[in-house]
């Protein structure tokens, strides 16, 4: 075999084609192992020796390594992982006050994206990530920080622009035979790109939908975020209620406050009357730090008020309490550690 394949992202079918074993039951144990976070073949002891030492010598468990492992004191935790070709990504892991364990996954090296207040965005876009490397930042996190609760997807990337690789990963990770992850507790986040929420709406996974609103002055939208050009804000929302309608999915609406830029009186009603009719949350994150932009985080009393303003239009709002930000693991600051390599 020449490059060596990776385990991880294939079902147990397509383990025992890639290395051409049979019986099937041996991929299915080998598929159970790997869902049970095996690091090494060493490990599958109900696999017999020879065919273990097959395995390690034509086959790679996994196809990207942890390079750094970076814990803030308000207990994030970010892993910088290499990919076999050389490129790298992080993943972070926030816990919130009841304890419970989200991991923010990438699903791309890079981000094509551009959104002017995003350290990932400034990197522009290396590849896609492949089913099995997003598998891989899963059960990484897992062994780092314990059974996870939830997965989102709001590291690196544009997830609508990865569809295909992320349907697989969530498939794997959600298989009843394999890791057994509730679909309830996978998240999606996209900047808005219509055609993919209706072809995730259309083909799935059926998981939970956040839009990256951040504001809905259709102007200020595009300077802050160059895919609102071709993808307006009333087709958008027109979009986002037919994926809550068809899904039965309550959705996010998620805003990055930027000091003086969305956060005026004139913003909060506008945010309101986008969010009129849907069924939403809206979940506000204060602006984390990038060196290099000039955005500036608004003050706490800055954000209350625009939360008032959106409460007083009975919508349900959540201020997020920034997490992470010593580990530039925090929402928008992913990618520096990594970017000389995309
Ligand atoms: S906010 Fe998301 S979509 Fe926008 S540049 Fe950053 S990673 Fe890409």
């Amino acid at each position: 075999m020449e490059k060596k394949v990776s385990l991880s992202g294939l079902f147990p079918e397509e383990i025992a084609k890639a290395i051409q074993l049979s019986p099937l039951f041996r991929a299915k144990q080998i598929y159970e192992w790997i869902s049970k976070g095996a690091e090494s073949f060493e490990q599958m002891t109900n696999i017999d020796k020879t065919t273990r030492k097959f395995l390690e010598e034509n086959v790679l468990l996994r196809s990207s390594k942890v390079t750094e492992v970076l814990k803030d004191p308000d207990g994030t935790i970010k892993l910088q992982i290499s990919l076999s070709d050389g490129l790298a990504i992080e993943t972070v892991l926030l816990t919130d006050k009841e304890g419970r364990k989200t991991a923010c996954v990438s699903c791309q090296a890079g981000c094509a994206m551009g959104c002017a207040f995003c350290q990932t965005g400034r990197l522009g876009l290396g590849r896609n990530l492949t089913a099995g490397e997003i598998v891989e930042e899963f059960f990484f996190m897992e062994k780092e920080a314990g059974t996870l609760d939830n997965i989102v997807f709001m590291g690196m990337g544009e997830p609508l622009q990865n569809l295909d690789a992320i349907r697989k990963a969530v498939a794997i990770l959600t298989d009843k035979k394999g890791r057994g992850l509730s679909p309830r507790r996978i998240t999606l986040s996209t900047c808005g790109l219509i055609s993919g929420i209706y072809e995730l709406a259309e083909n799935g996974p059926f998981v939970r939908l956040a839009i990256s609103l951040t504001t809905a002055d259709p102007a200020l939208r595009e300077q802050l975020m160059p895919v609102s050009k071709g993808n307006p804000l009333p087709e958008l929302k027109t979009a986002i209620k037919f994926y809550s309608e068809k899904t039965g999915k309550r959705i996010t609406l998620e805003a990055a406050l930027l000091s003086g830029q969305n956060t005026g009186l004139e913003s909060a009603k506008r945010m309101a009357e986008f969010a009129a009719g849907l069924d939403a949350y809206i979940n506000l994150i204060p602006w984390n730090p990038v060196q290099g932009l000039q955005f500036k985080t608004p003050s706490r009393k800055e954000c209350e008020e625009f939360v008032k303003i959106l409460q007083n239009a009975n919508l349900k709002v959540n201020l997020r309490t920034r997490r992470g930000v010593k580990i530039g693991g925090a929402c928008g600051q992913l990618g520096r550690s990594v970017a000389s390599s995309i």
